[in-house]
Order: structure tokens, then C-alpha cells, then sequence
């Protein structure tokens, strides 16, 4: 790997090494600019240091303290975010479905939320190009949304247990569904500049990491374009400061490696920490921030699950976890709401099933256990929906402090009369469904997930943090590039978006640096 000085001015800082940081990364570099990628966590060695084993891969996870309040608190931990090389898709589950075009207006089609300033066709040809890079396994026609322009570079993986028995149920009651679209390989695939990746075995623990790269970690895919290209990756380097010049531009990044601080001086900064990490940083150093919207317009994804028990023998924990697809009820015709959602089978490992039925059904002891004994036969199904921008969900400094002495951050969320509609809605399907394919005991568990907003993306600088390119409104050699700029939640998975958004920052980016 090539290595810059701390004193050389290099071209961009990219700080975060997740969804957002490392395509744009890998783009950057293959353009010839000096990049260093300053990430908090390890750069791990998958065969090495992944095990199937949820208790040692809670390493994966980005478990430093985040106050949680509001009516609604938010688990954090391992239902949020990651810290590591590869960033929180090291443990995704790596569906990747595409938002659908009116996902990016739903303001103009009810009147609340607000539209994103770009459309879907301004990220398409991006969407096209990381299926493709990623080696994206799917179904050769898509059933929902737009037509796509190339079909998934790979057939489908096989159905686990659950996505099974969701298409026996589906099938009943006339609910379309599909293969999902997956990041992980069915097939061994050959990656340009960087070589073969395996094909998956079906080992299931997705979200404890994947030991063979059969899965499409940014790890295994772009951190290492972007290191063929000349870029430089430093792991446990933790940023926790910005100096800036007269000119108001960041002129050099202040971060933590091994206990001691480092700053690295350069041209630009690409700040792609994440939803909580990335408002947190400027409220800490008091930049980016006249419009008063960082930390602001906090969003999770409306995610209720219903589980079932059935006679066949499922074994939760096998097979690729996302199987399963429907789409039919992305705007459904009676919903008594905004937005809509869609349903995606589940795979769980043990340890995450037992803590959530312990959360949802309060469950303990000697109940649990005799719960757990049924794990062998459970089966869920999520929603993955909207969840509106409100002004009491949001993010601030706390006045505790955490290890490095910063202060931690506190994250207000409540959901509202539109996400209890849309809960109310999907539940009953979500039982149908699980009643039709045969299963008993049926309960279901309300939460939300995922972390979106904070550094909302828009036209007007007064309510926006970014412009439709990722530029902050008040440093001119700042951009975002991850989950906290997205103006609405999508009724998708987020992961493909923030990919395609850190590409066309990058490519807006260096068309501006052409053309100065
Ligand atoms: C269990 C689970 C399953 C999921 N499954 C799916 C799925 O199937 N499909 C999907 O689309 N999405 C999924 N998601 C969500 C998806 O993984 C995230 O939305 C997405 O990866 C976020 O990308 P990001 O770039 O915004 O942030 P991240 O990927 O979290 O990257 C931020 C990076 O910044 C680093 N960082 C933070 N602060 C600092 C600092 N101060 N200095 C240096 N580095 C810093 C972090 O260590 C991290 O590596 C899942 C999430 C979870 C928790
Ligand atoms: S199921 Fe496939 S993609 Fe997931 S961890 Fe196992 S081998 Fe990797």
C-alpha cells in the first residue's frame, strides 16, 4: 500500500471507510488525486479473524456509548452501525434492492417529508455500475420499480428456511414476491484489479462478518480498488478534530492512532462517519453549521418483525439471511399514510434471536430458555418502511463524556401518528402471511432501525447542510458522503443509495476540479 507523509498536502482526507467513504475512495484514487482513508476500527483479515460466533464478532460493531432518548429510544449497537475497514457492511445483510423513483419525492406526492434535490436518474447509471462491480446476485427481472438497464451480473442465492416458507405464505394469499437482490456471490466472480472472490457456502452468519468474501463488504471490493489505485488506508485512526485556514477551507484533519494525536494536512475532506459519528464531529468542532440542521431530521426505518413457529425444521442461522422479497406493498392502495414499505424474509443467528425475543417479549430465565428451544422452527419476516423527518427527532452533544474525553451524543427519536399507521398496516399482513404458510404462535416485534438524517442534502442553505453534490454550504472543501445526508428514509435498503450517492459526489467532485 502506498504511504503519504503526514506533512505532504494530499488531495482528500476521507474519513470512514464504510458505504459512503470507500467507493467514492476508490474514485478518487483511480483519477490520480492523493487520498488517505482515516478509519477508527481495524483492517481485519476475514479467514482470520472472523469466526462463526456472534459473541467474538461483536467486535464489528461500533458499541462506544450513544445516549438514547425520546418516546421511542433507539437500540444502538449491534442494530445500527459498525466500526472497522469496510465500515457497518462489514455485518449487513447485505440486501441491496434499489429505491424506487417516487421514493425521491415524497413531499410532491403528500405533502409531507420533503423531496430529495436529485432524482432516481441522476443515480441510476451508478446503481448499474455497483451491481455489476459488487457481483450482485438476483433475479433476471426485477417485478418492482424501474426497468432495470442490465440484469443482476448473478442468478439468485438459494432460499433459507424462512424465505421459503414467506413464499408459501405470499403465494396463498396472492402477494407477489422475488428473490431478493443480494450482495454476496452464488457464483466465484472475478473483480477487475482485484481478482476472484468466492462464491457463498451458505454459512449464515452474514452479520458476524463473512470468513471467505463471499459477501460484498466494501473490504473485499472497493478498499482494495482504491488501494490498487494508490490510495492509503489507515485503520485505528480516530478523528476528533478540524483546523482550518484564513480562507475558512479544513486545511488538515486532527485524529488518535494508538494514544497519540496525528494530523494529516490536505486539500479536502470527504466525511463519511455515518449517520451519528458525522453530525457528532461538527457539533464537536462548532463547524458546517449555519443553517442550524446538523444533527436534525433524524431517521430509522419503520422495521416491525413478525415471527412464527412451524413443525418443519427451519434452522434460522443457515443460508444467505436475506432471501426473500415483496414489493407489493411499497404505496399499497388502502394505506391510511405517507410512504409505504416492503417485506423481506429473515435469517437469524441465535444469540440476536434470543435478545430480541427477551426485548420484544420480555422473556427471561427459565421462559427463555424454553423459547429458545423452539429456535430450530422460528421464522420472521421484516418491513423495511418510511419514517418521516420530524423536528423532535434529532441528535445533540451531551454533557457526558466519553473515553477521549468528547463529549457522547443523544439521539432523540419517537415515531408518530404516520409510522403507527404504517406499523398497524403491515402487521396484519405480516400475520396473514405467517398464519397462511402454517405457523403458530405468532407474535410480532415493533422497532426501527437503521440511522438516517442529520446532515440533510437540499437546494436551500437554509435548511440544508449539503448541496445536491455533497458540498457543505459553508466550507468549500468539505463534503458528505454517507447515510446522514439522505433528505427522506426510502422505503428500500439504504446501503446500494449511500454506494451510488458517494460515487456521484466523487464524480461531481472531480468534474468541478476539471473544469476549475
Ligand atoms: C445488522 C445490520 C444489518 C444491515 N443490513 C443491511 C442490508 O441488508 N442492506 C442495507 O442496505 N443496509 C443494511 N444495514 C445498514 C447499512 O449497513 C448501513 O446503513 C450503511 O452501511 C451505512 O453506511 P455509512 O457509510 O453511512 O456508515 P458506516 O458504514 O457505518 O461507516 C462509517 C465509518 O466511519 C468510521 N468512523 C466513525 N467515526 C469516525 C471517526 N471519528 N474517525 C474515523 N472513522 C470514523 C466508522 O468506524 C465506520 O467504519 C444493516 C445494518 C445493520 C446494523
Ligand atoms: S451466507 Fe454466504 S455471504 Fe453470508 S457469511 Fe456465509 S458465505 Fe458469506
Amino acid at each position: 500500500m502506498k504511504l503519504y507523509s503526514e506533512n505532504e498536502i494530499v488531495d482528500a482526507v476521507v474519513i470512514g471507510t464504510g458505504a459512503g467513504g470507500a467507493p467514492l475512495l476508490s474514485r478518487l484514487a483511480k483519477a490520480g488525486l492523493k487520498v488517505v482513508a482515516l478509519e477508527a476500527g481495524e483492517h481485519w483479515e476475514p479467514s482470520k479473524d472472523f469466526a462463526t460466533d456472534e459473541v467474538s464478532q461483536a467486535k464489528l460493531f461500533w458499541t462506544d456509548e450513544r445516549l438514547s432518548a425520546g418516546e421511542d429510544p433507539l437500540h444502538f449497537g449491534n442494530n445500527n452501525s459498525g466500526i472497522g475497514v469496510g465500515g457497518s457492511t462489514l455485518h449487513y445483510t447485505a440486501y441491496v434492492p434499489r429505491p424506487q423513483p417516487d421514493d425521491f419525492h415524497l413531499y410532491s406526492d403528500f405533502g409531507v417529508g420533503v423531496n430529495w434535490p436529485i432524482g432516481y436518474n441522476d443515480l441510476e447509471k451508478y446503481f448499474d455500475e455497483i451491481e455489476q462491480f459488487l457481483g450482485v446476485s438476483g433475479p433476471a427481472d426485477y417485478l418492482w420499480g424501474a426497468k432495470h438497464k442490465s440484469s443482476y451480473p448473478l442468478p439468485p442465492l438459494p432460499l433459507n428456511g424462512a424465505a421459503q416458507l414467506m413464499k408459501r405464505g405470499c403465494d396463498k394469499l396472492n402477494i407477489k414476491t422475488s428473490p431478493a437482490a443480494n450482495a454476496a456471490l452464488s457464483a466465484p466472480y472475478f473483480q477487475k484489479d482485484i481478482g476472484w472472490r468466492a462464491a457463498c457456502t451458505n454459512r449464515g452468519f452474514c452479520q458476524a462478518g463473512c470468513t471467505i468474501g463471499a459477501k460484498a463488504n466494501m473490504d473485499v471490493t472497493y478498499i482494495p480498488l482504491a488501494v490498487y489505485h494508490g490510495s492509503e488506508v489507515r485503520s485505528k485512526s480516530f478523528v476528533t478534530e478540524f483546523e482550518l485556514n484564513n480562507s475558512d477551507n479544513i486545511s488538515a484533519v486532527v485524529y488518535s492512532f494508538n494514544g497519540k494525536m496525528q494530523r494529516q494536512k490536505c486539500k479536502n475532506v470527504f466525511l463519511c462517519a455515518g449517520a451519528i459519528e458525522t453530525p457528532r464531529l461538527l457539533l464537536i468542532n462548532n463547524i458546517a453549521n449555519s443553517s442550524g440542521e446538523v444533527g436534525k431530521n433524524f431517521m430509522a426505518h419503520t422495521g416491525m418483525q413478525v415471527w412464527g413457529q412451524f413443525e418443519e425444521d427451519i434452522r434460522p442461522y443457515k443460508g444467505i439471511p436475506g432471501g426473500l422479497i415483496s414489493e407489493d406493498t411499497h404505496r399499497p392502495k388502502d394505506a391510511d399514510f405517507a410512504g409505504g414499505y416492503l417485506l423481506q424474509s429473515i435469517g437469524v443467528m441465535p444469540v440476536t434471536y434470543a435478545s430480541q425475543v427477551a426485548r420484544a417479549r420480555g422473556l427471561w430465565g427459565e421462559a427463555l430458555l424454553q423459547c429458545m428451544r423452539g429456535y430450530n422452527h422460528t421464522a420472521g419476516i421484516n418491513i423495511l418502511g418510511d419514517c418521516l423527518p420530524y423536528p423532535n427527532n434529532y441528535l445533540e452533544l451531551s454533557d457526558e463524556m466519553d473515553s477521549r474525553g468528547l463529549p457522547k451524543p443523544r439521539i432523540y427519536f419517537s415515531i408518530e401518528e404516520n409510522e403507527r399507521r404504517l406499523n398497524i398496516h403491515a402487521e396484519k399482513i405480516l400475520r396473514e402471511i405467517w398464519s397462511a404458510a402454517g405457523a403458530d404462535d405468532i407474535w410480532s416485534y415493533n422497532r426501527n432501525a437503521h440511522t438516517i438524517g442529520t446532515c440533510r442534502m437540499g437546494n436551500d442553505q437554509q435548511k440544508a447542510v449539503v448541496n445536491s453534490e455533497g458540498k457543505s454550504f459553508d466550507i468549500p472543501n468539505l463534503f458528505i458522503a454517507d447515510n446522514s445526508v439522505f433528505p427522506s428514509a426510502l422505503s428500500a435498503n439504504p446501503a446500494l443509495t449511500i454506494m451510488a450517492l458517494s460515487l456521484r459526489i466523487a464524480d461531481c467532485f472531480l468534474d468541478k476540479m476539471k473544469h476549475r
